[in-house]
């Protein structure tokens, strides 16, 4: 199961560094986004969303201790892995209290890294927590106990139907075509066709939606899939 739209932050000066990173992390299907010293990292780390920051401690303005210690004040849990220089071996120490979850040291392979994002990625459930409950006009759903709610009333949803609307849910805003829900939901084992997720969609809608004819919430796009609007 692998979930579209990775989003990653590089926090790094130097560009060389910056745009090799994001060269080897876009080649890998991550998106990126990209802040070259500290003050836009930390602004950027705060008010966007990010699966997973990746923070070079030695930056101007801002140092990346000072970016992990602002944003885990502000209650923000996505996972953060530190890069630091060779011979930093107190600094990783002090990354890790800071809240940082894991480390590179300079230099490092492209290998190394990857395996440590996919690690970390792995152990953050943190998104998933911030997903868990999901409000979206009359609806409210929550993930973890599995019930929904459209207007103060209870609705019966199956596991399936749990899982499309939490993938949508995760990927908001954003158009998600048949196959990411193909290949995400039912997996590659099972033999759906592109009709059964119109199917399901159908259902769903016909559960959430005030008026199933007109939805509000899950929008078809034409030739492509479905988009979830939260407002
Ligand atoms: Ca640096």
């Amino acid at each position: 199961m692998v979930l579209v739209m990775i989003k990653i932050l590089i926090v790094e000066d130097e560009p060389n560094m910056r745009m090799g990173l994001r060269d080897n992390l876009e080649f890998e299907g991550y998106e990126v986004d990209l802040a070259s010293d500290g003050e836009e990292g930390v602004e950027k780390a705060i008010t966007e969303k990010y699966n997973l920051i990746l923070l070079d401690v030695m930056l101007p303005k801002v140092s990346g201790f000072e970016i992990c210690k602002q944003v885990r004040a502000k209650g923000i849990k996505t996972p953060i892995i530190l890069i630091t220089a060779k011979g930093e071996e107190i600094d990783k120490v002090l990354g890790l209290e800071l809240g940082a979850d894991d480390y590179v040291t300079k230099p490092f392979s492209l290998r190394e890294l990857l395996a440590r994002i996919k690690a970390v990625l792995r152990r953050g459930t943190n998104e998933v927590e911030q997903d868990e409950d999901a409000t979206i006009g009359l609806l409210n759903v929550n993930f973890k106990t599995y019930s929904a709610f459209v207007d103060g009333n209870s609705v019966q949803m199956s596991h399936k139907e749990y899982e499309i609307l939490k993938y949508l849910w995760q990927n908001k805003n954003s158009t998600v075509s048949r196959d990411n829900l193909l290949n995400d939901i039912w997996g590659y084992d099972e033999n759906p066709t592109t009709r059964t997720v119109d199917n399901f969609i159908l259902k769903l809608r016909q559960k959430i939606e005030i008026d199933s004819n007109h939805p509000k919430i899950i929008l078809t796009v034409h030739g492509i899939g479905y988009k979830l609007i939260t407002s």
